[in-house]
This record gives structure tokens, sequence and C-alpha cells, in this order.
């Protein structure tokens, strides 16, 4: 028997095996839906949201300096100021005349670096990616314009490169508040989650006594206006971050940055992704905040791709708020320092970990997804038990003498523990195929030996054996091998 998921798994299978088995939709498909925007179905709900408690209970469970918030999305406008996003939240577009496409001018060339790399030139590949990123720094678009030209570069729909300008293009969605027209102000819907807890950094610290170092943790949707988005739930105009900004002292940044750097991939392989489908790339350009940053990437099955960003920040986005709101972000540090004397005073440094909840869930999807060939094809997902959107199937063998009422006791009384489900419907194996394919763990069949003796057999999703056990067992079985202890203990 053989087994393979990505890289022969396409894009295409993830993106039809998510809707055939309820994990996720186009939204408003009934309206041939809406470019960049999902909606995730009854599994696909299931295993975002395990996915987030696992992240939520790493972050304020496993650390009794770190604490949670929900903050609004709406936020005052001039908060949006103050973080740079206002004037500084741009991506560089490029639109083609003759097939009318856009793209953004930065991947357009990444792409050809790509390409580069991919022929064996490693070096002209650097290079091309340093001119880009010092031309766009400096802001000499129609120079990254020349560029795209003069590296051959064509609109893969029309074949020309019969290029517009390149033009910069603000991401942030824009709204009004207020029902008068004339009152009516205009506020932003957030871009990220990071600036709500910038703005509560002092509420919390001082409601909740909190020491520097100290984080704050967030989970909650943000709204970019993506000029291309074209990788189903990898890049979408919704979507959701987990975020938590860890306040310290100025000078002790680059170790926390470490720090967090290695407990953060260690949390991915926690859940389940493969340390070889995992890496860090630094950053080449730093963004406007930041005096470090690296990317934890993914295999996905269209190559390496971030899937969380890790930043030390400095003090811009807190020295930022107090310049703009006049009102002080500063922390009193009682803790001595070499001369004797209380440390006072400063605004916190930040080391930013953040990751995108939808891109996780396309990486776990993509990783899970497994196709056995052989002398019996069989696709199933491959999922961490915590993590799969249902942990238990009870199926009574047939459903007469009593092995059907029998079958949904047993399903009832597991139910409070972890989410077990009852399947009647269709030979066993047709149902055990059910579950393979949104990757429930564990079956449990109901025979005529259970109706004598009070055990049951149990099937495990991925070797497919079978054990016999008590029905008195189970919940203790199963219970912990489904339970988020498992991937907290690997953290
Ligand atoms: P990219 O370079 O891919 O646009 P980014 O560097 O702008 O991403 P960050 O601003 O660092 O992303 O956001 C942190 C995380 O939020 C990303 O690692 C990603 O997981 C997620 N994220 C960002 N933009 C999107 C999006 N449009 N759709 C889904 N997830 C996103």
């Amino acid at each position: 028997m053989s087994q393979n998921s990505a890289p022969s798994t396409t894009l295409q299978d993830i993106i039809a095996h998510a809707k055939e088995y309820g994990f996720v939709f186009p939204s408003s498909e009934i309206y041939d839906g809406l470019q960049a925007v999902y909606d995730y179905g009854q599994n696909g709900v299931e295993l975002k949201n395990n996915l987030k408690q696992a992240w939520w209970k790493a972050m304020t469970q496993l650390h009794d300096n770190i604490v949670g918030i929900d903050a609004a999305i709406f936020m005052h406008p001039l908060t949006w100021k103050a973080s740079g996003h206002v004037d500084g939240f741009n991506d560089p577009m490029i639109d083609n005349k003759d097939s009318k496409k856009r793209y953004r001018a930065d991947q357009l060339l990444e792409g050809k670096a790509e390409e580069y790399t991919n022929l064996g030139q490693p070096e002209k590949a650097q290079a091309l990616l340093t001119k880009m990123g010092a031309l766009l720094s400096a802001e000499k678009l129609d120079e990254v314009r020349q560029l795209i030209i003069d590296e051959n570069i064509v609109c893969p729909i029309s074949k020309t490169s019969n290029w517009t300008e390149v033009r910069q293009f603000n991401l942030m969605f824009s709204t009004q508040v207020g029902s008068v027209a004339e009152d009516a102000s205009n506020i932003y819907l957030r871009p990220e989650t990071a600036q709500g807890i910038f703005v509560n950094f002092l509420n919390v610290q001082k409601s909740g006594r909190m020491k520097v170092p100290f984080g704050i943790a967030q989970i909650g949707k943000a709204f970019r206006n993506e000029i291309v988005a074209r990788q189903f739930i990898f890049r979408m105009r919704e979507f959701e971050q987990m975020e938590m900004q860890f306040f310290v002292r100025p000078g002790s940044e680059m170790e926390w940055y470490e720090n967090w750097k290695a407990t953060r991939l260690k949390f991915h392989q926690a859940i389940g992704l493969p340390a070889s489908k995992l890496q860090y790339h630094d950053h080449d350009k730093l963004a406007h905040y930041a005096n470090a940053a690296v990317d934890i990437e993914f295999e996905f099955p269209f190559g390496f791709r971030e899937i969380e960003g890790i930043h030390s920040r400095t003090d811009f986005d807190l020295k930022n708020h107090q310049e703009l709101s006049k009102k002080k972000m500063q922390y009193f540090d009682p803790d001595l320092g070499e001369d004797g004397k209380a440390i006072g005073n400063y605004i916190p440094f930040v080391v930013e970990t953040s990751v995108g909840a939808d891109r996780l869930f396309l990486a776990t999807l993509c990783n899970a997804y497994t196709v056995e060939t052989g002398e019996k094809e069989r696709t199933y997902l491959k999922l961490h038990p915590a993590l799969a959107p249902i942990k238990a199937a009870v199926l009574p063998l047939v459903k007469k003498d009593g092995l059907a009422e029998k079958a949904q006791e047993i399903a009832n009384s597991l139910k409070s523990s972890f989410r077990t489900i009852y399947d009647e419907g269709g030979a066993i194996g047709k149902r055990y195929t059910r579950q393979d394919l949104i990757g429930t763990p564990f079956c449990i069949a109901v025979d005529y030996e259970t109706m004598e003796n009070g055990t049951v057999t149990i099937r495990h999703r991925d070797s497919m054996e079978q054990e016999r056990v008590a029905i008195t067992d189970l919940k203790e079985k199963i219970g912990y091998a489904v339970s988020m202890e498992r991937i907290l203990e690997e953290i």
C-alpha cells in the first residue's frame, strides 16, 4: 500500500474535497459566489474552532503571563493613522491593457525570481528581489514598471506586456458610521487585529496588574481589499487572525523574538504539520514598524508560503498611539536596575506572533488529505484526533435485534465528553468511508457480540485496525486520545 498527500495533491483536489464534505463553500454560491470570500460548512467550522481553541489554549493556558481580549472590529479612525495603515498599507498594482486583468507588481517580479530559482539561477533571483525591494522602498513606481518590462514579464492571459503604470492601492475597506449623511464619518474595517491590543495595552496591564514581560492574545476577523485573491482560502478579503503581542523591556526584544520563533514552530508541529513541510523565511524587506521579521512557511500544493509572521515591532505602535491620542502609553517597571534604583517608566517594545486561522486551516487540510493507492484505494483525512470535526461515530452492524438501540445508547453516553455521532445508514464499509473522508479518528461498531458481553470494536482511521474493548472503557480510551491536552503537551 502506498500513501501520498502533497505534493502530488493539487489545490483543486483540496477545494473539491472541502466543498463535497462540508468544510468550505464559496460565499453566496447561489449568486455565483463573491470573489475571495468563503463560508465554512458543518465540518469546517468544527475544524476551525478546534484550531482556534488549540491556539488560544497554547497562548493563555500555557503561559501565566498571557491573557486574551476580544476587541471590536470598528476602531477610532485615528488608530489607523497612528499604525501607519492610512499612509502605508498599500500594494503596488498594475493592469494589463489587453486582458484588463489586475496584478500585484511585486508578485509578478517574485514569480519571475521563482522561475530563475527553478532554472538553477538563484543569484539572478536574489538580485531581482533586491532591486525590486529597493525600488519599492524608494517609491520609484515607474522604475518598477520598467523592471517588469525589462524582465519580459507578460500577462498570463493576454501574453502581452502592454502594462499600465504601477499605482499604490490601499488595502483597507472603509464605510460610514452615523445615520445622517452630513454627520457620517469614515471608518475602516480593521485590516489586522493587533491594533485592538495596542489601544487596550494599559487597560489590560492595569486591570490585570500585569508585569512586563506579558502578552495579550486575540482572535478575530480582519479585512483587506486584496488585489489578487485567487488561492482559495489562502488569500481572502475577509479572514481571521490569531495574534499575540508580547510586551517586553526595550533591549530584550531579540531574545524574546528568538524565543517566540521557536515556540511557534513547535505549535505547528504539535497540531500535526510535519517539520519537513515547515520552514522559516527571514524578511528581506522589513515593514515600517519592524526591526526583525520572519515568516513561518508551510509547503502547500502550490509551494512554500507564509502561514505566520513573527515581528519585532519595537515601540512603533505604542509610541504613535501616545502621540496621536495624547495619552501616556508608559509602563512603570518596579524592578531594580544595576544602580539599585527602580528602572522606572518606559514604552515597552513588542514582539508579535500573527497567524491566519484560515491559512492554518488550509495547511492542516492539505497535510491531512491522504490518498492510499494499491489494492484498495482509499481517501481519508489524517487529522490530529483533537482537531477532527467528529471524534467518534457509533455504527450498529445492522438495525435489527436491538443493535440500533444499543448503539444509540452508547453514542448518547459519550456525547457529553466529545463530539460523537450515530450513523445507521448503509453498509458498514460505506459508513467507515464516510467517516474517513471527514477525518473521524474512531469508529465504534456495535455487533451481536456487544449484546452478549458488552464489548464493541474500535476501528482506527489511519491503520484501519480494529480492537475489541469494553463499552465501559470507551470514554477514557477515546477521551484522552482526542483531547487538546495531547496537543498542548507537545508544545
Ligand atoms: P501576505 O504577504 O501573504 O499578504 P502578510 O505578510 O501581509 O501576508 P500579515 O500582515 O503578517 O500578512 O498577517 C499575518 C497573517 O495573517 C499571515 O501570516 C496570514 O496567515 C494571515 N493573512 C494575511 N492576509 C490574509 C488574507 N488576505 N487571507 C487570509 N489570511 C491572511
